[in-house]
């Protein structure tokens, strides 16, 4: 059994839904195949415009409610595609499969899916057309998996089903050293761990989801990323580290934008403030990465400073503000102004001089470094946005990521 998933670019339009149709038909003639399908194109950014033209903070259960049906037209036109050309196919939403998530709207996780629609349809011959991106509560709501949760379905559907393999159709021929339409000498990484993928999907590579690469980690599911356009390209494999011949210093660079940057100044420096200020924002579900506490001479008062998600912001500048009153803070920053541009390597941890390089080929551009941090894998500097596309280039022309380092043996420079 496969399972395929086709992005919103793959079936932008109906001569893409029938070139969708094809692929699946011929993969259907080699055994059961169920297809994941996104909304057509920017739909699902349409509808969130809608919804905030409507709405200033639009109700996330009817966000939801609005949002899930993107999927549900691409679905019904990819089966009817496939029937057309005498595939015979069944389309199905998230609630008629039985994919049941939590009640967290706009952000859900899986928590379990029925397989028993799906294989009476593939028994009975059918290609199934699954909606990608949206689930349904244990109470019936609709849900959805947060933008790009396609990939999700795809692979938590070949977990359930036990398929042979994930393949992941998009606009590009696989995952790159950088994205392509960034770095135009981006070179296709035959093979990418799922360790290496995960975090470069964490940062902004946006090829694939990172709950998708997660899952696929956990349950050892070979994914791979293919051209809709160029169906019969090999792509990028997924495999476990253990399994790849080769390692890298540095895989790839990615860039995220979706960051902004919040600090709270001169926030008296005693046990458990750090607890509050950033209970504060967990509950209200924000994410915080690349924390940063500087102390002021006299060591009375800290500032903090972190990045959100830029659509995080809003939410969490409130809740920053009031943390700052409740525990005597002098203020809170906000600067939307930023990106940001990381490394990845699982090669990373026995080069040092990796980090030093970075920073100095981007002070030789001229670009600042407004944050830096780092893990074992991953080294990431947050830039001014108008800076974060050239800041990739050069990083990515410093580690010389465009010529074949894929040799066993080969030394990195
Ligand atoms: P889909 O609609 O098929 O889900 P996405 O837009 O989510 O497609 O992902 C594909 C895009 O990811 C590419 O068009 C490319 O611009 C971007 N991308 C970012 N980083 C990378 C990378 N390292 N390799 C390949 N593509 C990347
Ligand atoms: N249609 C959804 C989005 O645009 C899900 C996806 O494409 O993966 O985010
Ligand atoms: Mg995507």
């Amino acid at each position: 059994m496969l399972v395929q998933k086709f992005g919103g670019t793959s079936v932008k339009s109906v001569a893409r839904i029938k070139n969708v149709a094809s692929i699946i038909a011929r993969a259907a003639e080699e055994g059961p195949v169920v297809a994941v399908v996104s909304a057509m194109g920017d739909t699902t950014d349409y509808l969130m415009k809608l919804a905030h033209q409507v709405s200033g903070s639009p109700n996330r259960r009817e966000l939801d409610a609005l949002l899930a049906t993107g999927e549900q037209i691409s679905v019904a036109l990819v089966a009817m595609a496939l029937n057309e050309s005498g595939t015979k196919a069944v389309s199905v939403t998230a609630g008629q499969l039985g994919i049941t998530t939590e009640s967290v709207h706009t952000s859900a996780r899986i928590v379990d899916i029925n397989t028993e629609r799906i294989r009476r349809y593939l028994d009975d011959g059918n290609v199934v057309v699954a909606a990608g991106f949206q689930g349904t509560t244990p109470a019936g709501d609709t849900t959805t998996l947060g933008r790009g949760g396609s990939d999700t379905t795809a692979v938590a559907l070949a977990v359930a089903l036990g398929a042979s393999a994930c393949d992941i159709f998009t606009d590009v021929s696989g995952v790159y050293t950088a994205d392509p339409n960034i770095v135009p000498t981006a070179r296709l990484l035959k093979e990418v761990s799922y360790e290496e993928m995960l975090e470069m999907a964490r940062v902004g590579a946006q090829v694939l989801h990172p709950r998708a690469v997660e899952l696929a980690r956990k349950h050892g599911i070979p994914v791979r990323v293919r051209n809709t356009f160029d169906p019969n390209h090999e792509g990028t494999i997924l495999k476990g580290a253990d399994e790849m011949e080769i390692s890298r210093p540095v895989s790839g660079v990615t860039v995220d934008r979706d960051q902004a940057r919040l600090a709270i100044l001169k926030v008296p420096d005693r046990p458990g403030v750090a607890g509050e200020i950033f209970g504060a924002l967990a509950d209200q579900r924000v994410s915080v990465d690349m924390i940063i506490q500087a102390f002021h001479e006299g060591g009375l008062v800290n500032d903090i400073s972190f990045t959100v998600k830029r659509s995080d912001l809003e939410t969490a500048r409130t809740a920053l503000e009031e943390a700052a009153s409740r525990t005597g803070a002098e203020h809170v920053l906000a600067d939307e102004d930023v990106a940001k541009v990381s490394v990845v390597g699982a090669g990373l941890m026995d080069h040092p001089d990796v980090a030093a390089r970075m920073f100095s080929a981007l002070g030789r551009e001229g670009i600042n470094i407004k944050m830096i941090s780092t893990s074992e894998i991953r080294i990431s500097c947050v830039v001014s946005d108008e800076d974060a596309e050239r800041a990739v280039r050069v990083v990515h022309d410093l580690f010389h990521l465009d010529e074949a380092h894929d040799e066993p043996d080969s030394d990195q420079d």
